[in-house]
């Protein structure tokens, strides 16, 4: 089944999508622009956690493994480079599973301009995972990272947050180009992508920096579907509880200086809403604050991947 299935995407690849041994042997040469800028991500997604077979359209699984990877390279301000894609298919219409996946995931990669490296396509008894790999090139400024932030530091975010289960969570677009033209145009201290819900990655940034998080529960953006999440089950929590901790929002919280922020705001230099919704301070944590009340620590809720001991 592979070797049918490599002839297939073989044709169906357009001869620049791929690295420039084009899937023909053991390894991907990869042409880089420079050696000691490389930025190497993988993400994993599993048929029953991050999607389920069945209830989606598996286009849209395809896209979304490879778009979870391209916000890692964002949150780095990384240029995504290559891809590697493996595949666990279950045997029963592994096939065409596998076909709809690529056709989900090479417009995503055209538009982004990642060539397909590699990977790996296997079958089994078992439920589909697909992990992907990006390769991906710093600029010269060289990457964001979380742990640069200072106390003080104001927390701009992209987008809005929150109820990505009704339909975002397939069709959000990874914030490449935003965080480049950010890192290119001004100083930014430090970066994260919202993957597992604003309040815990807000917090691994603060903790990444050594310093603690503020929110300004009022300035969060909630998106229309956390809304609707709220007035569809107000017992779930509310629309900024959703927000909060939902996660695969897939948008940037980026530190910088309030000047730096004030100019960002002010020259409005991507299309995307920037919302400036909190600041870092030196007491170690995460809390909350609203227009008139004031700081109470905030739970870093999220999701996290849970383990037995
Ligand atoms: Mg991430």
């Amino acid at each position: 089944m592979e070797s049918d299935f490599l002839t297939w995407l073989r044709h169906r690849l357009p001869a620049h999508a791929t690295g420039p041994l084009g899937l023909t042997d053991d390894a991907a040469l990869l042409e880089l622009r420079s050696s000691d800028r490389v930025l190497v991500s993988a993400d994993m997604l599993m048929d029953g956690v991050d999607f389920v077979v069945g209830q989606c359209d598996p286009l849209m699984i395809g896209r979304k493994a490879l778009a979870v990877n391209l916000s890692d390279m964002a949150a780095m301000a990384a240029q995504p480079r290559a891809a590697l894609v493996s595949l666990a298919l279950p045997r029963q219409h592994g096939r065409p599973l596998a076909e709809a996946i690529f056709e989900g995931l090479l417009p995503l990669a055209e538009e982004y301009e990642v060539r397909l490296a590699g990977g790996d396509t296997n079958s089994w008894n078992g439920p589909l995972v697909i992990d992907i790999t990006v390769i991906g090139e710093a600029t010269d400024r060289g990457p964001l990272l979380r742990s640069r932030a200072l106390p003080g530091d104001e927390i701009l975010a992209t987008g809005s947050f929150g109820g990505s289960i009704l339909g975002r969570h397939f069709s959000f677009s990874p914030r490449v180009r935003e965080a480049l033209m950010l890192h290119r145009d001004f100083e930014l201290h430090a970066a994260i992508d919202v993957s597992d819900g604003l309040a815990l990655d807000l917090s691994r940034l603060a903790h990444e920096s050594g310093c603690g998080a503020v929110l300004r529960t009022d300035q969060v953006p909630l998106s229309p579907a956390a809304t609707q999440l709220a007035d569809q089950n107000p017992a779930a929590g509310s629309a900024l509880d959703h927000a909060l901790s939902d996660g695969e929002d897939f948008e940037l919280l980026i530190a910088a200086t309030p000047s730096e922020v004030q100019r960002i705001l002010a020259s409005r230099p991507v299309s995307v809403p920037l919302a400036r919704i909190g600041r870092l301070i030196e007491k170690q944590g995460l809390w909350q604050e609203s227009a008139a009340s004031e700081m109470k620590p905030l739970a870093p809720a999220g999701y996290l991947h849970q383990l037995d001991p």
